[in-house]
């Protein structure tokens, strides 16, 4: 990180704390998707509500990105600053004009429609297998639909969409001709690059055919007549045809969190028999109203509330993570690595003329290589030369629900006697990893230990994950940057780095 970045950070972060007080009730929600106004002109709040000073207008056919989402309203960012506007005002612009016309078809019994595009907003109406409800948006895997005079959200997993008015499209022209999504969550781009912007997401088990070919990026059909490009390391490419996968009934549900109970009755005002954990899968018997009716161990059976449980392809993560994951592996676990700067933006640039940008990205395919080895889905912010918006970097590791994310930088300070690498952190649940990942790098590294201190940083302010900003040591000094540039020096840090994570894990195991 220079100067220059941090004095450009020290600027955004003023603009931001004038335009917004902190809001922590925000949703859990946000993704980078394009918003367009819909009205001719909308009002630009300084906070979710009408209650907030106006900072600025736009006007219809105006296009925006979405930053998070708090109830009914949108955070946006307009020329560098952000903003709230309503989200009755707005549509998605991705979306074409035919939206309206496609209509979205129930594939199983019981799809909870929710207030909000997120597993954890409340349940308002559900829909049972073959019924019907017409799709108003497209929003990040979810279908906002209108269903028996109610608006809500289904996830896109359990429904498949008629359209009328597209054809089916062309055969793909390679051997190619299906890949199957192999990790849990796999963003889908509009090009083959990482910066550009998400199409939606694809799971785990999921088969799309493929269309097109380039490089390492595969353009896949989606479900919805969209198209969009996939990373291929993260499929399996077959030229298989594609079968439609056909959802039946609930077979098992997965608890969401510990010390759940389960009822002698479908009621929650019966006698509680018997309390789960989190990530245990029980056998459903039968389904009763809103309540599931599951086997218990020792032959008895109880009832638990459909509200409080994972099905279908939801159970996937919380089961690898509680289960399959052993001591000294990273099984089921998503990793955000991010290289710092990239692009036009170099980074910092050491008195042998050494660029940030190059070192941070190749510390971080070593440490990746790593990673993936004890399991991990790792994905990187960026995997060339290429400049990505720092909210982009927070948003992958949001979006994915990372359990970890790892930025690395190379430092620099006028003084040039100055040297060392510091691990930083900003909020509390972010400081036990720097702590890990710090005592890891001290075991490996030779250079001088500065300790793990808060930093001020976007992509750790932002981040909901437990993130963490390593600085590699300095740059501007003269004798440092001839060790830290070194092939011997990154794998030393990468390794540390791993070792660091690896341990971390393990400590989160044991509680
Ligand atoms: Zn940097």
């Amino acid at each position: 990180m220079n100067r220059k970045t941090i004095i450009a950070y020290i600027i955004l972060i003023l603009l931001i704390s004038q335009a917004l007080p902190f809001n922590d009730n925000s949703s859990a929600y946000a993704n980078s998707s394009g918003i367009e106004v819909a009205e001719s002109s909308i009002n630009v709040r300084s906070g979710p509500g009408l209650s907030y000073p106006v900072i600025t207008s736009m006007k219809k056919g105006d296009a925006v990105d979405e930053i998070s989402r708090s109830g009914d309203w949108i955070e946006v960012s307009i020329s560098g600053e952000t903003g709230w506007i309503a989200s009755w005002l707005t549509k998605s612009s991705e979306l074409d004009s035919a939206a309206s016309s496609k209509t979205a078809v129930s594939s199983v019994n019981r799809l909870n429609v929710r207030a909000q595009p997120d597993l954890s907003a409340s349940v308002l109406t559900q829909m049972n297998a073959g019924e019907q409800a017409q799709i108003i948006n497209d929003a990040n895997g979810w279908a906002e639909i209108e269903f028996q005079g109610s608006r809500g959200f289904v996830s896109k997993e359990y429904i498949s969409v008629n359209d009328n008015t597209q054809e089916n499209p062309a055969p793909a022209s390679s051997d190619v001709s299906s890949i199957e999504i192999a990790v849990d969550a796999l963003n889908v781009r509009k090009k083959a690059d990482l910066s550009s912007s998400k199409q939606g997401t694809v799971r785990k088990g999921e088969i799309y055919p493929v269309i097109e070919l380039a490089g390492n990026w595969v353009k896949i059909q989606l479900d919805d007549n969209k198209t969009g490009w996939v990373y291929s390391f993260y499929g399996h490419l077959s030229n298989e045809t594609v079968e439609t996968k056909t959802d039946s009934s609930v077979e098992t549900v997965t608890v969401q969190t510990n010390g759940t109970n389960i009822r002698t009755q479908a009621s929650t005002s019966s006698e509680v028999a018997a309390r789960a954990n989190a990530g245990e899968q029980l056998a459903v018997l039968a389904q009763q109203g809103d309540w599931y009716q599951v086997q218990l161990s020792g032959g008895a059976t109880g009832f638990i509330a459909s509200w409080v449980v994972a099905t279908g392809a939801q159970e996937m993560k919380v089961e690898k993570e509680q289960a399959e994951r052993k001591k000294g592996t990273l099984n089921g676990l998503t990793i955000v690595l991010d290289p710092g700067h990239g692009g036009n933006d170099s980074g910092t640039v050491g008195a042998r003329k050494t660029q940030e940008k190059g070192l941070t990205l190749k510390t971080a395919e070593l440490l990746a290589q790593h990673l993936q080895a004890a399991g991990a889905e790792v994905r990187m912010t960026r995997q060339s030369d290429v400049y990505v918006d720092l909210r982009k970097r927070v948003a992958e590791a949001n979006n994915s629900g990372a359990d970890a994310f790892i930025s690395i930088h190379y430092d620099a300070t006028e003084d040039s006697t100055v040297s060392g690498f510091t691990s930083y952190y900003m909020h509390d649940y972010q400081s036990e990893l720097a702590g890990y990942l710090n005592a890891g790098l001290g075991k490996k590294l030779t250079i001088r230990d500065r300790g793990v201190q808060p930093g001020n940083y976007l992509v750790l302010r932002e981040n909901r994950q437990a993130a963490v900003l390593v600085e590699l040591g300095f740059l501007s000094n003269y004798n440092e940057e001839r060790i830290i540039s070194s092939e011997q020096f990154r794998e030393q840090a990468a390794l540390g780095l791993y070792q660091g994570t690896i341990n971390y894990f393990d400590a989160q195991l044991k509680k």
